[in-house]
């Protein structure tokens, strides 16, 4: 383990604290009256988002949780609502999950000690180290996107930070620059740095405090550096869903707790559409209408959307699929106790679930045809 070992004095980290004095954020939501809990949201939050799109839902966030055991209490979907939107929902069920281990294991209280935070669900070593330094100052050096990119290209580091013998490199020199005091503006600044000036197109290096001794500055060579991940095709998959209305409501299913969008409801899918027709058709349903295809990328494979959109518009019909969904229908209201994996969905009177994005654009799209402009979500 890496911890910092440089001194305010060195250049490097003076450069780097006197540019923070001047220009740093001092002003985000989880800066102010800062804690543990608070910054660990935010750590987790930030994680391949940006700080404008994270502000909201923190601010959502701590009010619904205002403590690590609030948020442990509070039922998966709830947690899961309050991320829809922000993706990568692992995020949401590893937060709910370190947040009951906080409870059960650290009688509520969020850890200080790195090895503990660490262990829990969801927290790499630069989450872990950006915590503590942020809150307690303790000297650990952190290593998040903007940081690599700033000491990629200060020290002209070769290779591709995603292999082992690359980030080790970088986590070495990440050490070596920050100082063993006054480190939460250090880390805070180096973020900021990476985020405002060294950005991944046209850094602007002439208001870079690292701009002297920065090897690609010197020669010209920033856009080679950090090096890109190798690329490769993602292959590409079909799945057709099903937006099944009744009276007014529309089908969802909840999906296992682990992977692709995991806890949250999604329409009922299908892997072709003649599997979606038959289901329809079982039900004694003939008609449908095929809305615009779409795709939504993941990091490892695209995924081409086929929304197919029906009513079943007569109370009589008796297919099983039909009695299941109409069994569930009628405690809808009770829902955030139920543990039930279909619902049938009233965008009149909205409940707390979490929704994948291209389900929630559906949902407005639903609505839009259905209830016109006033109706909502
Ligand atoms: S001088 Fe330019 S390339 Fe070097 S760290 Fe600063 S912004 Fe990045």
């Amino acid at each position: 383990m890496f911890k910092a070992h440089s001194s305010v004095d060195a250049p490097f980290a003076r450069a780097v604290l006197a540019w923070y004095v001047k220009f740093g954020r001092k002003h985000l939501p989880w800066q102010q009256n800062k804690t543990l809990y608070g910054v660990w949201l935010s750590e987790v939050m930030l994680q391949q988002t940006q700080v404008a799109t994270v502000i909201p839902y923190f601010e959502r966030f701590v009010q619904s949780f205002p403590s690590v055991v609030a948020l442990a209490d509070a039922p998966l979907d709830e947690v899961l609502h309050l991320w829809t939107g922000l993706g990568y929902y692992a995020r949401a069920r590893n937060l709910h999950k370190a947040a009951q281990t906080i409870r059960d294991r650290h009688a509520g209280q969020f850890p200080r000690e790195f090895e503990h935070v660490l262990a829990l669900s969801g927290i790499g070593r630069s989450t872990a180290g950006a915590i503590l330094s942020s809150c307690l100052n303790a000297p650990y050096p952190i290593l998040d996107g903007n940081v690599k990119r700033v000491l990629s290209r200060y020290f002209m580091v070769e290779g591709w930070a995603g292999e082992k013998k690359v980030e080790d490199q970088l986590w070495q020199l990440s050490a070596t620059v920050t100082p063993t005091t006054q480190v939460a503006d250090f880390n805070q600044a180096m973020m900021d740095i990476g985020a405002m000036v060294c950005t991944r197109t046209k850094p602007k290096c002439e208001l870079c405090p690292l701009q002297k001794d920065c090897q690609v500055n010197q020669q010209q060579q920033w856009a080679n550096y950090p090096a890109k991940k190798p690329k490769k095709t993602l292959p590409e998959r079909q799945s057709y869903f099903l937006i099944l209305e009744q009276q007014g409501k529309v089908a969802l299913e909840k999906r296992e707790n682990s992977g692709i969008w995991g806890g949250l409801y999604c329409f009922p899918q299908f892997e072709s559409k003649a599997t979606l027709l038959q289901h329809l058709a079982q039900q004694g349903v003939q008609h449908y209408q095929e809305w615009n295809v779409f795709r939504h990328t993941f990091s490892h494979f695209h995924l081409d959307i086929h929304p197919i959109f029906a009513t079943l518009d007569s109370p009589n019909l008796t297919g099983q699929d039909r009695t299941d969904w109409r069994r569930i229908a009628e405690p809808a209201v009770q829902f955030r106790v139920s543990t039930s994996d279909k619902y049938w969905y009233d965008p009149q009177n909205p409940v707390s679930i979490g929704l994948a994005t291209p389900v929630k654009n559906l949902l407005t799209q639903f609505i839009r045809i259905y209830y016109g402009e006033n109706g909502v979500l």
